[in-house]
């Protein structure tokens, strides 16, 4: 397999190219030149089988040999040792929890296998990688936490200033070692200018060696379409076709879904959950895609206007709407359907949501026709915004929230250890 541009005008790459670059020369972004047809028996055969055997076989038709078998089993088993539990919630209402990663949101999968990739395409090289990333939140600290401790690697994170979450904002200040987050004194937007001036300053790109971990890498898209299977398989009845919903910002969460299917994933569509950044249901709609800069809500990592992913799925679809209208319903959310969301299905389930993984919920019951199961995807635990879920549970502070991992109450009591883990620009 090889990795084409979306824009057509780069040569093909193989995935360690591909996960190198993160982005084709061209300005288009990486997607397989084909993809594998997978054999009904791969599906009958699925039940009963571990996360990491299937993200074993899943990948190694992407990988092509870029990384031997028992090196790709290592980096896999390392990456995802946490549980992806499937959940009935309510009558063949089903929640797929991604967020039993080290920083409680689904980023954790992608950035985790990528790192793995990374320090092993670079374990006999001389020179130390700097990974430069903006975040709103969520991606630094999954590609904080995903780089810990990995030989060769740097890890700079720039954020903006108040407007992360306090949980958040220690998943990346509190680190150390290789990780520097740098706090900047403006928006997103600044932070992502500061990262794309240094990537086109080719002395200064070459100097540090600098790579990226964005959410258009090869490397971190793949790893998403394993517990697409995984999540499946927990169905337990392989005829089974559920509809996916899919609480979505740059939507490569769904493009990794509709990458599965098209592999063979019986599946019976897809709803594309959005907050009130609804450029994608709205293009849907129209046919028409208009970005536009992001408007803030409580779903904060989906709080995105112009969301890089969308030119993947128009390439599948070879830009046709129509198509893409047949396999993928569009939905979206404001912040008081959410709140009403969350209290709703704690109330009368005791299940807790937090904002993202609500859109998900919402968009899931409001297209799942009755008698047929559906999975919507839970992207973050509810503690990680446990403001909000104060405000609509009435259970404060992280510790009350039943379910969260020990390891994150005893990063909150830790403090920005000292000027080199968090500095101010
Ligand atoms: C990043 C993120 C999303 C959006 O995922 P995309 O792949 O960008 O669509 C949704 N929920 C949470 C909690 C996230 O961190």
């Amino acid at each position: 397999m090889k990795y084409i541009s979306t824009n057509g005008k780069s040569r093909p790459v193989t995935f360690r190219e591909a996960l190198l670059q993160g982005q084709a020369p061209d300005g288009g972004l990486y997607f397989p030149d084909s993809l594998p047809q997978l054999p009904d028996t791969f599906f009958s055969d699925l039940a009963g089988k571990s996360l990491q055997d299937i993200a074993v076989a899943v990948a190694k038709p992407y990988i092509n040999g870029d990384i031997p078998d028992e090196a790709l089993e290592h980096i896999i088993s390392k990456a995802l040792s946490f549980v992806i539990p499937l959940k009935e919630i309510e009558r063949d209402l089903y929640v797929l929890e991604l967020f039993h990663g080290p920083t409680l949101a689904f980023k954790d999968i992608g950035a985790r296998f990528m790192a793995g990739c990374m320090a092993w395409f670079n374990r006999n090289e001389g020179r130390e990688v700097t990974i430069l990333v903006a975040t709103s939140g969520d991606t630094g600290s999954a590609v904080a936490n995903g780089f810990l401790g990995v030989e060769g690697t740097r890890v700079i994170i720039l954020y903006p200033k108040g407007k992360v979450s306090e949980v958040q904002e220690k998943q990346f200040t509190t680190l150390g070692h290789n990780i520097t987050a740098l706090e900047v004194n403006g928006t997103f937007d600044d932070c992502q200018k500061l990262v794309k001036t240094a990537f086109t300053d080719p002395e200064l790109a070459h100097r540090l060696n600098l790579s990226s971990a964005n959410s258009i890498n090869m490397g971190r898209l793949l790893p998403q379409s394993f517990y697409y299977y995984y999540g499946w398989s927990q169905l337990g009845d392989r005829h089974v076709k559920p509809l996916i919903c899919v609480p979505s910002g740059n939507f490569g969460n769904l493009t990794a879904g509709l990458m599965a299917s098209r592999t063979g994933l019986p599946v019976d569509g897809f709803v594309a959950a959005t907050n009130v950044n609804r450029v994608v249901p709205e293009y849907l709609e129209t046919g028409i895609f208009t970005p536009r800069p992001s408007v803030q809500t409580f779903s904060n990592a989906m709080d995105v206007g112009n969301p890089s992913n969308l030119t993947r799925i128009m390439y599948m679809y070879n830009h046709n709407v129509k198509e893409i209208r047949k396999n993928i319903q569009g939905f979206s959310a404001d912040d008081e359907q959410t709140m009403e969301a969350i209290a709703d299905v704690y109330a009368r389930t005791g299940y807790i949501l937090d904002p993202h993984s609500a859109i998900g919920y919402l968009g899931l019951k409001h297209f799942l026709p009755e008698d047929r199961p559906g999975i919507f995807l839970s992207t973050a635990h509810p503690a990680k915004f446990g403001e909000v879920v104060k405000e609509v549970t009435g259970i404060s502070g992280y510790r009350n929230i039943p379910g969260n991992p020990a390891t994150t109450t005893r990063m909150l009591k830790k403090r920005e250890k000292n000027d080199s883990d968090k500095q101010r620009i």
